[in-house]
């Protein structure tokens, strides 16, 4: 499950699962999240440095210093790093510190932010997941990723993580027929973020396994060492021990579709 292909690219045949912390905190919690990802088998390991809080008194990320973390951790288990950015001026510190890029749902038509990173990707090996914003249709997530490609960026990753809706049992709703509508129009790959789209752990892994049937080629999953303790999203955090059986139980499904 999930692996890279000898140029360094992310394989578009491979499913591929992305998981870690929300948030890279210190050495340490981000060490401990990023060995069990290893353990668990997944390739990519997830961690914000730029954090895109709802509220300006949240803890808004280590930053350059979390970007230094990030690489380090990577390049010890030799897991391949994906974190955000969200201002034009950090995507070369950012693409220093990691191969794949993630820009967030609240700036997925950012289009100065798209058009700098497309063009900053061009002739590289890095890639970008496009999270798909939370008020936007499958056709605008579709036209802010040839934002990218257009202006230079090959490798481009498809990211639902949930729309808004009147449902208030989840944080968002997973829309699932906006994957497979996505994976029609689109020959990018399409993964789904079940913890952003639910926001309470227990649903992260049936929600895993719906995306997988559902023909998704790749999961970001959020998980924390300690999860009470997390200062971000630690109430869909999966405890790290957990992604070993996430695994397991992921790996008939994508063998059967
Ligand atoms: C995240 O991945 O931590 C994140 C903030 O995601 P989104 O942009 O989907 O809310
Ligand atoms: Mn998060």
């Amino acid at each position: 499950m999930g692996s890279e292909g000898g140029n360094g690219m992310i394989r578009p045949d491979a499913f591929r699962v992305v998981a870690g912390p929300c948030t890279v905190e210190s050495y340490e919690q981000f060490y401990a999240g990023a060995r069990a990802v290893k353990e668990a088998g997944f390739e990519y390991l997830r961690g914000g440095a730029f954090k895109p809080r709802t509220s300006p008194y949240s803890f808004q990320g280590l930053g350059e210093e979390g970007l230094k973390i990030i690489s380090e951790v990577a390049g010890r288990l030799g897991l391949v790093a994906v974190t955000e950015v969200m201002d034009p001026q950090d995507i070369e510190p950012v693409m220093e510190h990691a191969r794949i890029l993630q820009i967030g749902a609240r700036n997925m038509q950012n289009f100065s932010l798209l058009k700098r990173v497309g063009a900053a990707l061009r002739g590289t090996d890095h890639g970008v997941i496009l999270k798909r914003g939370f008020a936007a249709t499958v056709e605008e997530w579709l036209l802010a990723a040839e934002y990218i490609t257009s202006s230079g960026g090959e490798n481009v990753v498809l990211c639902e993580r949930g729309i808004r809706t009147f449902e208030t049992s989840t944080r968002f709703t997973l829309d699932l027929s906006g994957v497979v509508v996505a994976k029609r129009l689109s020959e990018l790959p399409v993964i789904v973020d079940p913890s952003h789209a639910a926001g309470r752990r227990d649903l992260v892994v049936p929600l895993s396994r719906a995306a997988v049937a559902a023909g998704a080629d790749g999961l970001m999953v959020e998980s924390h060492h300690r999860p009470q303790e997390a200062l971000c999203d630690g109430e869909q955090a999966l405890p790290a021990e957990e992604l070993g059986s996430l695994a397991e139980t992921l790996r008939p499904i994508a063998a059967a579709v």
